[in-house]
């Protein structure tokens, strides 16, 4: 039996302070009705709350810690960069470095601009395409997240499918109107669509490997078409790999799939656990940049040294050992292998998803392949599996509609531990 008597205290004080005591909205536990452990600090693979309570982390900040938590390096190279002051507002060599090093691991992003989160990072590049082509239509897929920007909060996934409300009111209805929605994976509608708008179309943007409706993966041929479609009608096409980035494989989805977008978003382990998203792509589009260009996007913390620095050192971290990523996809596939074979047992039908360092499960008999199967998944089952896991001190995201993963700091006691709370879990998800 979990006590979270201190965090109790603190989320009471929290929703007086904030909306639903939080700064982000799933982090509130409101679908999973508990209380949400305040953190009081976290360390390698392991995250300890207020009360007390040891937690094997398998949120990881919602994906960038693949270095795990306070990595000594990280740690190191931030207290040296402390110490040189916390923000210029002006260039500094680790902005080109880390830019430099995006470029190596990303050849399709021949330029690009660091940003403070996602959400900047998607909504930006979305101007852009526009700027470039002179048009004003995106497509998006349903159950795709691509952060808080108006446009995109149209059939969105992660917190606000996990809310059960995908559009968000205070979007006007022109911004929405530009915006189409599509499902995931279903190429024959994509194509139609194209063949009567792609002239009007600025931008597709798609979660290459989603992760916000749960992990979807994409089925043969989808990527695929939509690079040949794109290029026929001279639509840019854009990667969000905010999620994805250095986590399904080093090199991103577009290195795993073999398919080079014109355009792509980074953020979560681009800035180490500080506040870094990027997005960049072919020079010819990214010269519409100001002040090369005229369209505009400004950051007063835009590549801040210390983000900068937290970012950098994570990549070394994970590029040095040319084994690092694999090892730790290995440990992922000996944790999903254990949680199927634990499902199994207690009669349960799962689906689990894997990409890289990161796996979702489905309490579901059917594939799931789009938003519309991941919604019809059990979420009275998920949300009893979570709670059982959470009492175990396995720390998972409180809903079916996010993604696990896993780190370099996890240990194969780690996976065995979690593997083991499951067969309990299940049973009283069974229930
Ligand atoms: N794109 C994707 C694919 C994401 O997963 C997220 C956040 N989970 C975002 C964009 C938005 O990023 P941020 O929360 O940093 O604004």
């Amino acid at each position: 039996m979990l006590h979270l008597e201190k965090s109790t205290t603190a989320f009471n004080k929290a929703k007086t302070l904030m909306p639903g005591g939080v700064n982000s909205p799933v982090r509130s536990y409101a679908r999973v009705h508990c209380t949400p452990p305040f953190i009081a600090y976290a360390k390698g693979s392991h995250i300890y709350d207020i009360d007390g309570n040891a937690y094997i982390d398998y949120v990881g900040s919602w994906g960038p810690m693949i270095a795990g938590h306070a990595h000594p390096r990280v740690v190191k190279a931030l207290h040296d960069a402390v110490e040189r002051g916390t923000s210029y507002g002006a260039p500094t060599t680790i902005e080109s470095d880390l830019a430099e090093m995006v470029r190596y691991l990303y050849p399709s992003i021949e330029k690009i601009r660091m940003v403070n989160s996602g959400t900047e990072a998607t909504m930006s590049a979305l101007r852009v395409a526009r700027g470039f082509t002179g048009r004003n239509k995106i497509i998006k897929f349903i159950g795709c997240y691509h952060g808080h920007g108006d446009s995109l909060l149209v059939k969105a996934g992660s917190g606000l499918a996990t809310f059960g409300c995908p559009d968000s009111p205070g979007i006007t209805p022109g911004t929405a109107a530009d915006t189409i929605a599509l499902p995931y994976n279903d190429i024959p509608t994509f194509q139609k669509t194209m063949r009567t708008l792609g002239n009007s179309v600025a931008a597709v943007i798609v979660e290459p490997i989603a992760g916000n409706m749960g992990l979807i993966l994409p089925q043969e041929g989808f990527l695929q078409t939509l690079r040949e479609v794109t290029k026929t009608y001279g639509t840019v096409l854009i990667f969000d790999e905010v999620m994805c980035g250095f986590r399904c494989n080093l090199r991103g989805a577009q290195d795993m799939y073999h398919i080079l977008p014109d355009m792509t978003c980074l953020g979560k382990i681009i800035g180490g656990g500080l506040p870094v998203a990027a997005y960049g792509g072919r020079a010819d589009i990214m010269h519409c940049v100001s002040p090369e260009g005229p369209v505009y996007q400004a950051g007063t913390l835009s590549g801040n040294p210390l983000a900068m620095t937290a970012g950098l050192e994570t990549l070394k971290i994970i590029t040095e050992d040319p084994c690092y990523i694999p090892k730790t996809t290995a440990l992922t596939t000996l944790l999903v292998d254990g949680l199927k074979t634990a499902a199994a047992a207690a009669g349960i039908s799962l689906c689990a998803h894997q990409a890289g360092t990161m796996f979702s499960i489905f309490f579901s008999k059917n594939a799931v392949i789009d938003y519309e199967g991941a919604a019809a998944a059990d979420q009275t089952m998920f949300c009893k599996y979570f709670l059982a896991m959470l009492a175990q001190g396995i720390y998972l995201p409180p809903s079916q509609f996010e993604t696990c993963f896993v780190s370099g700091t996890h240990t194969d006691i780690d996976i065995h531990t979690t593997i083991e709370a499951s067969r309990t879990a299940f049973q009283k998800a069974a229930q």
